[in-house]
Formats: C-alpha cells, sequence, structure tokens
C-alpha cells in the first residue's frame, strides 16, 4: 500500500489556491493511500482548537469526511501549528503524532519530525522554540480571547520574517550534526521531515552505513506529495490549476 507524506501546505485564507489543492488531494490521490502522514505547518498558523475560523472549519471537514470514508491520517504539529491539540483530533479523526515518531514504511524504520528542531544553527529560532514549549506560557496564550490570540500570533509572525529576511540561507538549513544525533538516538536508517521547504531524498553515509533523509517540499506555487510504495520514496508535485 503506498504511504503518503505532505508537510508545510502553510494553508491560509489568503491562498485558496493551496486549500482547494489540498481538498482536491484528500478527495483524489489521497483515497488510494495506505496511511496519510501530515508532518506540520498544515496550517499557516493555528491559535488554539477553539479558535478555527471558516478556512480553517472547511479543511477540519474534508479531515473529517477522509478519516470517516475509513482512511488513516496522522498529523505532527509543526512549528506554526504546534498548539494543534486533542480538539483538532476529535473534530477530524486524524492521529496525532508525537514530535518525533517512529513509524515503519515498507518494512524499513524510519523516523518522523517536522524538522525544525534540525535547524540549530538559527539560534534565535531555537530560543524562541524553548520559550513557546514552556506548558505554563502555553496556558496562559490559550487563556486569552481568540482574538487577542490572532494578534499575538500575527505580531510574531511579524517579527519572524523581519528576522528571518536578515539570515544567510545556511542556517535556515538542517545542521548535519543534528542529524546524525536524530538517527543515532532512534537507531534508524531512514529519516522523513519538511520544514526547510528543500524537498530531496538525500543519502548519507551514518557511521558507515547507507542512510536516508527524506525532505518534504512547501505548497507555494504547487502541492508536493512524497509518494512511497514498494519501489520506494518518490517526490511529486500538484499544481494548484
Ligand atoms: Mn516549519
Amino acid at each position: 500500500m503506498t504511504v503518503l507524506f505532505v508537510s508545510d501546505l502553510h494553508l491560509d485564507a489568503t491562498r485558496p489556491a493551496a486549500t482547494e489543492c489540498f481538498l482536491r488531494f484528500l478527495e483524489g490521490a489521497a483515497r488510494n493511500a495506505g496511511t496519510l502522514y501530515i508532518l506540520g505547518d498544515l496550517f499557516e498558523v493555528w491559535t488554539g482548537d477553539d479558535a478555527a475560523g471558516t478556512h480553517e472549519i472547511s479543511i477540519l471537514d474534508a479531515l473529517q469526511q477522509y478519516t470517516r470514508a475509513g482512511h488513516r491520517c496522522a498529523f505532527l504539529r509543526g512549528n506554526r501549528d504546534f498548539l494543534v491539540g486533542a480538539g483538532f483530533a476529535a473534530r477530524t479523526g486524524v492521529t496525532l503524532l508525537p514530535d518525533e515518531s517512529l513509524i515503519e514504511v515498507h518494512g524499513e524504520r524510519a523516523l518522523l519530525l517536522h524538522g525544525d528542531t534540525l535547524c540549530t544553527d538559527d539560534h534565535s529560532y531555537q530560543r524562541y522554540r524553548r520559550l513557546v514549549h514552556v506548558r505554563a506560557l502555553r496556558a496562559l496564550y490559550l487563556a486569552l480571547s481568540p482574538q487577542v490570540r490572532g494578534r499575538v500570533a500575527a505580531y510574531a509572525r511579524g517579527r519572524s520574517l523581519a528576522a528571518n529576511a536578515s539570515k544567510p540561507p545556511e542556517i535556515m538549513d538542517v545542521n548535519s550534526v543534528a542529524v546524525a544525533d536524530a538517527f543515532r538516538r532512534h537507531g534508524v536508517q531512514l529519516l522523513i521531515h519538511g520544514h526547510t521547504h528543500r524537498p530531496a531524498v538525500h543519502t548519507l553515509d551514518l557511521d558507515g552505513k547507507a542512510a536516508r533523509r527524506v525532505v518534504l517540499g512547501a505548497w507555494y506555487e504547487q502541492g508536493s506529495v512524497l509518494y512511497w510504495t514498494d519501489k520506494g520514496p518518490e517526490l511529486r508535485q500538484i499544481s494548484f490549476a
């Protein structure tokens, strides 16, 4: 059975073509898959399960129809939608995965993660990440009204865009030591992630053995899906048109 992976769709009401493409994908190609894995940043921003607007609700409905039709879908949080919680899972029937998850793909053990934790050269981002993952801060944030949460998120997004514009491209990519560490910690030869928006199948030498790091693409100009069949991985693009 084909296993599908997507990430970094960054769905947002201002980019309806991407959302329409994803909804078509859920009704079409994704129906032939064994499992669909969404490895984070499905949404451009997620300020809490109780704050979904009409655009987000259309996506929740589509995911619910997908799982109700008997298809398996699993979601791992990204840096933009790390506040996805139990409400989302109950609403959609999608299984929430831990930030680092081990699965088996066609007989091979694979580590799934969003990918932001591998970008350790981006020190300011890693500081921000540690901050937003403090439980007490998160609880405080979720206690705010959805409107205020939206304003805080927009402010944080503006700061992040301004900061990223001045960062050299290398520091926005994964750090090779962090990658090797992730492979070793989980004892795997296969890693699948997104976040960097640099789709590729990398082969590398890990302690004398061949390892693979598969990177998913973002949904900006077109959709990007990793198909994993019994022949192996294949990155495919789907047109927004
Ligand atoms: Mn990301």
